[in-house]
């Protein structure tokens, strides 16, 4: 559970900004350097733990998955002097941290008040983290990285499955923006399943029966199949190409 310092596990918006900032940082002659960008919900579920299960000084007031940081859209810079890390903020080095933070809204990234180090993503919240519905623009190695750490967790309920590489489909050249059209020529192009399932099928909030179901769809629906993970496929309802959980790939059959 060590610190994970590699831009590729940050979201490009994000990893963006972090390079930025860092020549901001270079022309200023300013010593912050990253300390740790993406942080496993196990790294957070343990930091979350020092003052409340184990002894030690609090450090956190974010639990797994409630901090920006498991999406790969926050960061931390620290001092780095003398090859040593410093989060000293008295004497000289108060006027680095204020620096610090005006040069980060600069770039788009917000501070908090009570943790010097940390930036994050100002244009989207921790709801909207949660449930799934991440920036657009993530890539393959951001989208790897957080796929993995969803499907690695045990603990509670996991977000959803970021899409990957995905994009959506482009409108077709007739589709204006309030057209009904925007659903269907979606599902034209994603797969189209139906549940098989007699008396309705399970939908849980992850890829397996530890996470919680979120809702029973009925027999013979049909839904979107938006990623597929071994056994589990995520799913989409409305077709409006954002995933609603997650299904056993067992009672969902092609519909074509
Ligand atoms: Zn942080």
């Amino acid at each position: 559970m060590s610190r994970d310092y590699d831009l590729a596990h940050l979201h490009p918006v994000v990893r963006d900004k972090v390079v930025s900032l860092t020549k901001k940082f270079e022309q200023e002659s300013l010593p912050f350097r990253l300390c740790e960008g993406f942080r496993s919900p196990e790294r957070q579920h343990h930091l979350f733990g020092q003052s409340r299960t184990r002894p030690g000084p609090r450090v956190t007031n974010a639990d797994a998955w409630s901090s920006f940081h498991q999406y790969g859209v926050a960061c931390d810079f620290v001092l780095f002097i003398d090859g040593k890390w410093s989060w000293n903020d008295k004497g000289k080095y108060k006027k680095y941290w204020t620096r610090l933070h005006v040069l980060a809204k600069e770039v788009g990234l917000k501070p908090l008040s009570w943790e010097l180090p940390h930036l994050q993503l100002e244009s989207i919240s921790l709801n909207e983290l949660k449930q799934g519905k991440y920036p657009a623009g993530g890539d393959e190695s951001w989208a790897d990285n957080l796929s993995d750490a969803i499907s690695n967790w045990t603990l509670s309920p996991a977000p959803p499955m970021p899409s990957g590489g995905f994009q959506r489909p482009p409108l077709p050249d007739t589709a204006t923006e309030d057209s009904p059209s925007l659903s269907s020529s979606i599902s034209s192009i994603s797969s189209q399943y139906r549940v098989t399932a007699r008396n309705g099928l399970y939908m849980r909030a992850g890829p397996s029966t530890h996470f919680n179901v979120v809702s029973t769809l009925a027999a013979n629906q049909l839904l979107q199949v938006t990623h597929k993970r071994d056994d589990w496929y995520q799913v989409d309802l409305e077709g409006d190409g954002l995933a609603d959980g997650y299904c056993h790939s067992g009672y969902l059959v092609a519909n074509d």
